[in-house]
């Protein structure tokens, strides 16, 4: 290490792409600290993907136990402790962060309890403790925050981040947004029994999805007892003696006891000193990387939400080891940011990689083949309700390469997973077809589609 500087490198914010990044490179020998300000684990652990899927589990339960009836179960009267529940989360939720701190500590980090502020490209102040640090190499890798527009009553709007700690569940809510945030929020509400309406600004929810995706979405979440609300906007939010009173810019008025705000997530850079060190942001506001997630300082790096690339967790952990592959072992690296599949644990949930149709439609030389299905899965053969399941596949025609592969349904994050191989792999729509079924299962639709 160089004698001049207390560490080697210096990461700001532990979350997914900062835990990754210090670990690595303390086992690898270097001295490096890591400071937080709030919890070791980030986004995904403390306030995201690990939580949200825990409450995802938790309402599924009320749907499930509908089904069970359709197979001969007497359910009989079943009920949910919310505060039973959200302990049970919290404690999870401690264990996991117990672990990203233990797992830094025998790698040699040191975890700096504190909000890190640059003063300069090298030097760190530990805000509170009048501590300064000096560092050869800083990693900013601060994630994002939810961003709630400015309107009349704005204030007594939640977000996710508070939803995970409700102290009740409310009876009714609007949940605001057509992105991932707002329908798998829906979803939970309304599973574990909250009058629920969601209310979007634009035609269809889901935008930048595949369209038949987003119709599908639209029309299944509404069976599973959510009130959708398009092309509306809030004007103001008026509390009553009653709850709030959510009005629109369609003139409808919904009174509701919880608004909760999904309406995307902003680089959280604001107070980090970016200015003074002489860090250069995008124009939406996020850290301006390179390739190799380098600023333009050339000791400054960032990964994760805070470039606003792909603001997915496993994205970041892919660029923080990218970061290190390439600064600290001589072997650069970039993160193919192509054809990552992704999951909405909506419900039903959302599978999607590669191109939707319309990219595929501009994108591809020659003509796009689709092959598309919906089908009722066997999980619903004894259910009242009408539900059912989308798969598509979007080819090349002139490649014969599947693109783009998209399923809404039970199970579809999990079949994703797989099917994101073949697409990253290249493989043609004759190559799926030429792998056996698996019966009877919902995925084997994707190789039998003609
Ligand atoms: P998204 O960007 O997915 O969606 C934001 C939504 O809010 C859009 O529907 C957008 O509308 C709407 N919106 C934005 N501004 C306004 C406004 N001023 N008034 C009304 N509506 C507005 O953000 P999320 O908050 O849902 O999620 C943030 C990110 O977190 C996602 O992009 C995703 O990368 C990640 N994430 C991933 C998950 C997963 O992998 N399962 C789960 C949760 C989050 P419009 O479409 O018109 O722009």
């Amino acid at each position: 290490m160089s004698h001049s500087f207390d560490y080697d490198l210096f990461v700001i914010g532990a979350g997914s792409g900062g835990v990754r990044a210090a670990r690595l490179t303390a086992m690898g020998g270097k001295k490096v600290a890591v400071a937080e300000e709030y919890r070791v684990g980030g986004t995904c652990v403390i306030r995201g993907c690990v939580p949200k899927k825990f409450m995802v589990m938790a309402s599924e339960f009320t749907h499930q136990l509908e089904v069970a009836e359709g197979f001969g179960w007497t359910v009989g009267d079943a009920s949910f402790d919310w505060t039973r529940f959200r302990n049970a989360k919290e404690t999870e939720i401690a264990r996991l962060s117990g672990l990203y701190n233990a797992n830094l500590s025998k790698a040699g980090v040191e975890i700096i309890n504190g909000r890190a502020v640059l003063k300069d490209k090298h030097t760190v102040e530990i805000v509170g403790t009048g501590k300064t640090v000096t560092a050869e190499r800083i990693l900013i890798a601060v994630g994002g925050r939810p961003f709630v527009p400015d309107f009349p009553g704005s204030e007594h709007t939640i977000t996710s981040e508070e939803a995970f700690l409700l102290p009740e569940l409310p009876k009714r809510i609007v949940v605001v947004g057509g992105g991932y945030i707002a329908v798998e929020f829906a979803g939970i509400f309304a599973g574990l029994g909250v009058e629920t309406t969601l209310v979007y600004r634009g035609a269809g929810i889901l935008r930048g999805f595949d369209e038949d995706v987003s119709a599908h979405l639209s029309r299944e979440i509404e069976r599973h007892g959510i009130k959708v609300v398009l092309s509306a906007e809030h004007t103001a939010i008026e509390k009553t003696e009653t709850g709030l009173m959510n009005r629109l810019s369609n003139g409808m008025d919904i009174e509701t006891d919880a608004v909760m705000f999904a309406t995307g997530r902003k680089p959280y850079v604001k107070g980090l000193g970016l200015e003074t060190a002489g860090v250069e942001l995008t124009d939406g506001g996020a850290i301006k990387v390179d390739a190799y997630s380098q600023t333009n300082v050339d000791n400054i790096w960032a990964v994760g939400d805070v470039t606003d690339r792909v603001n997915l967790t496993p994205v970041a952990i892919r660029e923080a080891v990218a970061f290190h592959e390439t600064v600290f072992k001589n072997n650069p690296q970039t993160v193919d940011h192509a054809d990552i599949a992704t999951a909405v644990f909506s419900q039903p949930p959302v599978g999607t990689v590669g191109l939707t149709e319309a990219e595929a439609r501009k994108k591809c030389p020659a003509e796009v083949d689709i092959y598309m299905t919906t089908f009722r899965s066997m999980k619903y053969a004894f259910y009242g309700a009408e539900h059912r399941m989308l798969m598509k596949l979007v080819v090349d025609a002139q490649s014969q390469k599947v693109v783009g592969v998209h399923i809404v349904g039970p199970d579809a994050p999990e079949m994703i997973q797989l099917a994101g191989i073949a697409v990253k792999a290249g493989l043609t729509k004759q190559q799926w077809d030429d792998t056996c079924a698996v019966h009877p299962t919902a995925a084997e639709e994707l190789v039998l589609m003609k």
